[in-house]
Parts: structure tokens; C-alpha cells; sequence
């Protein structure tokens, strides 16, 4: 069998991914973010999804969610511009391959998102991240894992995990057929956990030592998904965008149980304290 490596993500190895930003910068050097997702009851998760990629630096960020969610995003995320897709639920993915796509939270199974998920994923090619309700349709039939673009990153918690590849009694086995999948499709996959796992298509293994439990909490994953599509908008390889973005991830929430403590923290927080961790980075 091909060699697995293991490493620990330390504060040195994210300040060494980490690239500040040039003087002379403008917008179009930093990329198109693009977050799909949301449906009714379940806006909130592409708002904070958006906040996330608008925070982590993105040039441009788009948010393509149901009409339902238009004034919602229209005045909490007033840097974000909105695209339409649906009525309640996203209906149909039409998306530039300028964009770097972030898929998932809030989303929803309605059959009409699934069927355009689908026909989507098989039509684009480009790398891009893929969360929550996206990997739930995507585990609906095997066949499926095929048309996960290559080079994209997946971020399933350990249930998604499950459904996707399939039940494992332990979570040693459970690294283990994820670093086999990982190579197989090619992906990259972000094993959520107390310490998140990163698995490379080449057999790497980060461990993440940021973040605490306070990030037990709904919403905390659709933060990670905006900050991973961010980053890998702005041009950080695959396997840089998943050991920074976790990395700040988990640093951020730890800056916010300080502020508020593990039980009032809230996903908000967690945004927020992005600009203290960016602050420490720079
Ligand atoms: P999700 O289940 O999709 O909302 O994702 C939860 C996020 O919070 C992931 O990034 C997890 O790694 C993180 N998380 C959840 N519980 C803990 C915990 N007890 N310690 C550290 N991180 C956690
Ligand atoms: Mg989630």
C-alpha cells in the first residue's frame, strides 16, 4: 500500500500558508466566492456561510439561494450580491466557471434541488467545497461520488461521513477508508471532529488542534464551508485552503469562548472573531 503521512497543524504551519495581502491589490485579485444554498427555514445557514467568505477576504462574494432568502441576505450581508434560484428552494444551478463554488448548507432535499445538484456536479468541472444537504443528495446513490469534481473538498461531520462512504466500527477505521477514498476520487476530505482530520488525495493526514466545543452548535459547520470556499477562491491550493481554513476556524472559536465562553458562543462570534485571528496572522 501507498504510504499515509500524519502531521499536526500548528500555528507555524498556518502562518506559513497564510499570505498577507498586496498593497496594490484590487478586488479582482481575490477571487469570485459563490455560497449555494438555503431554503425556507433554513436561510440562516447561507447567511452565515456568506459572512464567512465575505470575512475571510474573498474579492467578490455571491450568495445563490431561493427568492425567499432575498431580503434576508440583502440587508445582513450587505457586501454580497444575491442570484436567484429558486422559489423556497435552490431549483437550479446555473454558475459562470469564474466562480468558485461553495455548496451545501441550508440546502435542503427537495427533489427539484437534487435533480439540479445533480446535473450540475456532472456538467462543471472546477474544484470547489461541498457541505452538508449537498453530500446528503450526493450519498443518496454511490454512482454519485464519481461526479464530485476532482481536487474539491468535502467537509462531512461524522454522520455525513457515514452516508457516504458507509459505517465503520471505530474512528481508526474511519481515517483509514476516508484516506482510501480520499486518494480514490481524488478529493480532498475535511473529517469534522473535536480535531478535524484532512485528508489528501495523496495519502496526507493534518490533524487540527484549534477549536473546542463550543463550536457544538448549528451553524458552526456552515461557517467552515464559507471560509473554505474564500480561501480557495482566492487562489490557496486545495490542500492550503483546508489546513488554513480550519485552522482559523478553530483558532476564531477559540478567541470567541474566551470573549463569551463554550456555552453562549455562537457561530456569529465565531465570524467575527476572524478579523482578531487575521489580525495575529498579518
Ligand atoms: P457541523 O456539524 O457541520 O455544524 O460542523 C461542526 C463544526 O464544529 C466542525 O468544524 C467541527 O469540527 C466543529 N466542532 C463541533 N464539535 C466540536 C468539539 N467538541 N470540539 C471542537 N470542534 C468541534
Ligand atoms: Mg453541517
Amino acid at each position: 500500500a501507498e504510504k499515509t503521512n500524519y502531521f499536526v497543524i500548528d500555528d507555524d504551519l498556518a502562518e506559513s500558508i497564510f499570505k498577507p495581502r498586496n498593497d496594490f491589490a484590487h478586488k479582482g485579485n481575490y477571487g469570485k466566492a459563490l455560497v449555494v444554498g438555503g431554503s425556507y427555514g433554513k436561510i440562516g445557514a447561507v447567511v452565515l456561510a456568506t459572512k464567512s467568505a465575505l470575512k475571510t477576504g474573498a474579492g467578490l462574494t455571491f450568495t445563490l439561494a431561493p427568492q425567499c432568502g432575498y431580503e434576508i441576505l440583502q440587508t445582513s450581508c450587505s457586501e454580497a450580491m444575491f442570484a436567484k434560484g429558486g422559489e423556497l428552494w435552490v431549483d437550479h444551478f446555473d454558475i459562470d466557471k469564474d466562480m468558485t463554488v461553495g455548496i451545501g448548507p441550508g440546502l435542503g432535499t427537495h427533489e427539484d434541488t437534487r435533480k439540479g445538484l445533480l446535473s450540475f456536479l456532472k456538467n462543471y468541472t472546477k474544484s470547489m467545497v461541498l457541505d452538508a444537504d449537498a453530500l446528503n443528495i450526493i450519498s443518496e446513490n454511490e454512482e454519485n461520488l464519481d461526479f464530485i469534481p476532482k481536487k474539491s473538498i468535502i467537509t462531512p461531520h461524522p454522520k455525513e461521513f457515514e452516508r457516504m462512504f458507509g459505517k465503520t466500527e471505530d474512528s481508526f477505521k474511519r481515517l483509514k477508508l476516508a484516506v482510501e477514498k480520499a486518494r480514490e476520487l481524488a478529493i480532498y476530505i475535511v473529517l469534522k471532529d473535536h480535531h478535524t482530520q484532512i485528508i489528501t488525495p495523496n495519502g496526507k493526514v493534518f490533524y487540527n488542534i484549534t477549536g473546542n466545543a463550543g463550536l457544538a452548535k448549528g451553524g458552526s459547520g456552515d461557517v467552515l464551508t464559507g471560509i473554505l470556499t474564500s480561501l480557495l477562491a482566492q487562489g490557496y491550493s486545495g490542500e492550503e485552503s483546508c489546513i488554513l481554513g480550519v485552522w482559523l476556524h478553530g483558532k476564531a472559536a477559540d478567541f470567541a469562548a474566551e470573549k463569551y465562553s463554550k456555552e453562549s458562543m455562537l457561530p456569529t462570534n465565531v465570524i467575527d472573531e476572524l478579523g482578531s485571528v487575521f489580525g495575529e496572522l498579518n
